[in-house]
């Protein structure tokens, strides 16, 4: 495999096409026609991410500050430490989205990687935003320690930390390819567990602003393993000295690996939460590992685990539509759209 050192793309190159002529290490002129681009479903796409725009400050804490001190013992510990997890996952993929950006030689890529970032930055906010309504100061900066000083945590995000820092210091395509895959696995899987915490709090009508901010970062996060998935399997099809068995290998035991690291977190941080069992939700993280496999045009391999055996998750998650109903009803999301603006005359 090549170990040549991609070049970050360059901002403006009016002597090359608008339409690039490769996703990373190709040739484009920086500008953007959504109308003439490599991959023209990625404008769905991108329109699809943008229609999800929402703001921490939306959701309304007021029943969780009430809450909170009546949630047992192991369920404020567990949701104190699952908001430092989830911080350790959404801060590094603002940054890994802008890098992604800097080396595609795509500008679509640019733009979709540049609304993924923003969305990335907003769900850091929520994070501050529903500690800051719940907890102390001194407990909301705790939280926020346990990414740097938890053990558990700490092994668990070693590989992705690795390989995100691996490639700020050597950005071949190979570690692009690499930084993909572990990019499918936080945006498709090491969020869930996460996820699933705070929607059986909601299903025992817990705590359920901060369930429907999480449903929000969810439905984000989803689109992102989408887009992900596919940016991959375009990379790795304009870049076929790649597609080899020993790559492929790396992806499915990277793939292993982190489904074992995966269950062995969520069973110490849920081992005390009533209402989740752990053995079901080891199976929902073999289910979302195949769930990103096969979107990356690979296998499967927890061929037991093709079904959500966690199927009460589906109401939180799976039920958004265009029409942006919120399935906690809490406030009806609406905002003005351009379309709606009827052209210049207004301004
Ligand atoms: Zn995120
Ligand atoms: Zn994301």
């Amino acid at each position: 495999m090549s170990k040549a050192l991609l070049e970050k793309a360059k901002t403006l190159e009016p002597l090359h096409p608008n339409k690039s002529t490769g996703l990373f290490g190709g040739k484009s002129s920086g500008i953007l026609n959504w109308n003439d681009i490599a991959y023209p479903h990625w404008y769905k796409m991108y329109k699809r991410l943008v229609g999800n725009y929402w703001q921490a400050d939306e959701v309304n804490m007021s029943s969780d500050v009430k809450q909170f001190s009546q949630l047992t013992q192991s369920e404020q510990d567990a949701y104190l430490k699952i908001i430092g997890l989830l911080s350790t996952l959404d801060a590094p993929q603002t940054r890994t989205a802008l890098l992604l950006s800097l080396y595609a030689t795509d500008a679509s890529v640019q733009s979709i990687m540049a609304v993924i970032a923003q969305q990335e930055a907003v769900h850091n906010e929520s994070y501050s935003y529903v500690l800051s309504s719940v907890v102390s100061l001194g407990e909301q900066n705790e939280a926020f320690q346990h990414g740097r000083t938890d053990p558990v945590l700490l092994k668990r995000n070693e590989d992705i930390m690795k390989q995100y820092n691996a490639f700020v210091e050597e950005p071949t395509i190979e570690n692009i390819l690499k930084t993909m895959v572990y990019t499918s696995l936080l945006e498709g899987m090491f969020f869930y567990s996460g996820f699933a915490f705070f929607y059986n709090l909601a299903r025992h009508n817990k705590m359920v602003g901060t369930s429907t901010m999480v449903s929000y970062i969810n439905r984000d996060e989803l689109e992102h393993g989408r887009f992900i998935a596919e940016l991959f399997r375009a990379t790795l099809a304009e870049n076929p000295e790649h597609n080899n068995a020993a790559f492929i290998d790396w992806v499915y035991d990277h793939f292993r690996h982190s489904v074992e690291l995966e269950i062995e977190w969520s069973s110490y941080v849920l081992a005390e939460v009533e209402g989740i069992d752990l053995e079901e939700m080891a199976g929902y993280v073999k289910y979302r590992a195949n769930k990103m496999l096969r979107m990356m045009g690979l296998n499967e391999i927890y061929p037991e685990h093709v079904e959500n055996p966690m199927k009460w998750i589906r109401a939180y998650v799976d039920n958004f539509d265009g029409t942006k109903t919120d399935f906690f009803e809490q406030k009806s999301r609406q905002y003005t759209k351009t379309s709606d603006l009827n052209g210049f005359d207004d301004l």
